[in-house]
């Protein structure tokens, strides 16, 4: 539980007393009617500050979204909700790695679709690994729901009500014993995870689907296929993908905030991921994404925000 919450403009103690007086009779909450964002903060021992990893991109994406896709009257700009975030870490004083959700939702009442007023709330919470626990490699499937497709409800808007099909992909696989799933689109062409982007190798070159597949522009995705072509010298290919380039990928791997770069070993355990262990280019697109959110590796320090005032940066 977060101990502090951030809601239109001021911090309070969780949960605040606007929360208790809205109750639950609200829009954002009875139809999901929100847009809701997912940042990490690292916590550097060495350097003893905490860094939010490309938190203005994110603010960007979530304003762009309420606004262009729900068409949400947002009374903050990326730079105030980046402000707001600092403020609540140093509040919280986090020395550890953090999860910040921030969240814009119809705060109207009572029963009926359409609504006219917003409130944005920011709350962090400690946060560590999403799917791997005990295990440095995932079992997943192919759900047997079909990604949601942009013209319907476009999974690029990270819509709070998008995340019931998130649900039953994910319901449906640890009901069957997998760790989690992979979406089709209805056209059976890849899409991504239930939480994450999707990409794989094959013969040294990474894939992932674009962004006509419906998946959700993802910021670890953009990150990951900067780093593959500069610092790995990768190639890297976006398109429209049938479900047969997953199975003969020689790696395949999750990548979002929350995943981070999570390995797959195997599809609907029928499949084994080249020989079943971690492949070499994930491991290194690993090692190099770690030590730059980390702040070990310095060379894109434009992605990070550090919380505390900055001592003895290399
Ligand atoms: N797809 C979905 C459905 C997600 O929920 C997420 C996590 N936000 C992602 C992809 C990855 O996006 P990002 O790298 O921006 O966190």
């Amino acid at each position: 539980m977060p101990r502090l919450e951030w809601h239109d403009g001021k911090i309070y103690k969780y949960p605040c007393p606007a929360d208790r007086k809205m109750g639950l009779f609200f829009k954002g909450f009875m139809y999901g009617i929100s847009i809701f964002e997912g940042i990490r903060a690292y916590w550097n021992p060495e350097l003893e500050n905490l860094f939010v990893f490309r938190i203005r991109d994110h603010f960007e994406r979530m304003i762009n979204n309420a606004i262009g896709i729900m068409k949400f009257d947002v009374p903050y700009t990326a730079d105030e909700l980046t402000e707001a975030t600092l403020k609540l870490l140093r509040k919280e004083k986090y020395r550890t790695n953090v999860y910040i959700r921030p969240l814009i939702f119809l705060n109207d009442m009572g029963v009926g679709v359409d609504g006219n007023s917003v409130s944005v709330i920011i709350v962090a919470v400690p946060f560590e690994k999403y799917n791997l626990k005990n295990k440095d490699s995932l079992s997943v499937c192919l759900t047997t729901w079909r990604r949601a497709d942009n013209s319907m409800l476009p999974p690029r808007g990270k819509i709070g009500g998008l995340y019931a099909q998130s649900h039953l992909a994910k319901k449906e696989a640890r009901l069957a014993g997998y760790d989690d799933a992979i979406f089709l689109n209805a056209n059976g062409t890849i899409s991504e995870g239930s939480a994450a982007n999707i990409m794989w190798v094959k013969n040294g070159k990474l894939y992932t689907p674009d962004t006509d597949s419906n998946i959700l522009e993802g910021i670890t995705r953009k990150t990951i296929f900067e780093l593959a072509t500069n610092e790995l010298g990768l190639e890297t290919l976006e398109g429209e993908w049938s479900s047969g380039w997953i199975y003969s990928a020689d790696e395949l791997f999750f990548c979002g905030t929350g995943a981070e770069i999570e390995p797959i070993s195997s599809i609907n355990k029928t499949h084994a991921v080249g020989n079943g262990s971690v492949g070499p280019i994930t491991l290194k697109i690993q090692k190099v994404y770690f030590d730059i959110v980390y702040g070990r590796d310095r060379s894109h320090s434009e992605w990070l925000t550090p919380v505390y005032p900055v001592r003895n940066l290399r």
